[in-house]
């Protein structure tokens, strides 16, 4: 090995040394990584992380039909403005919020108001009558597991 070899491997050894002090990673003080993360997204990066995920926000121009297979996902995501999609915000309330909300202001009745039987408040669900999960007390009614499966089922004819 001449002299002109040595000083070119040597300087290609300094540099690979610098580029591993320059590591971007986060460490502590021990030179061990942290880890990152720990924070929680807000609402509106969840929003634009589920969008960018169906491929929007990224500026590429998008072909008919593949607008309508992004609609169509955004439709089962929930995402798509719908006003009778109980997913969708649209009353201003969340859909489990909604039901929280009806429990607080009529409480829990043990008495199914179709059939009138007593039942454990487990066996006995609110439900909601014309199915657009208003915030509307009247829309709602108590009604026992069986009555409100055959009232569901009623209602999809
Ligand atoms: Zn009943």
């Amino acid at each position: 090995m001449n002299v002109a070899e040595m000083s070119t491997s040597s300087s290609l050894q300094s540099q690979v040394q610098y580029g591993r002090f320059i590591d971007m990673k986060p460490r502590n003080a021990k030179g061990q990584f942290i880890k990152s993360g720990g924070y929680k997204l807000t609402e509106e990066h969840k929003r634009k992380v589920a969008l960018s995920h169906i491929g929007i926000g990224k500026g590429i121009p998008l072909s008919k039909a593949h607008r309508k297979t992004i609609s169509e996902a955004m439709k089962k995501k929930g995402i798509h403005k719908n006003e009778k999609n109980p997913a969708w915000k649209g009353n201003k309330v969340k859909y489990m919020g909604l039901h929280n909300w009806v429990r607080r202001h009529l409480g829990t009745p043990s008495k199914c108001e179709h059939c009138s039987k007593s039942f454990k408040s487990k066996s006995i669900h609110w439900a909601n009558m014309s199915g657009l999960y208003i915030r509307d007390l009247n829309d709602w009614i108590r009604l026992c597991v069986k009555c409100h499966k055959a009232y569901d089922l009623k209602r999809a004819k």
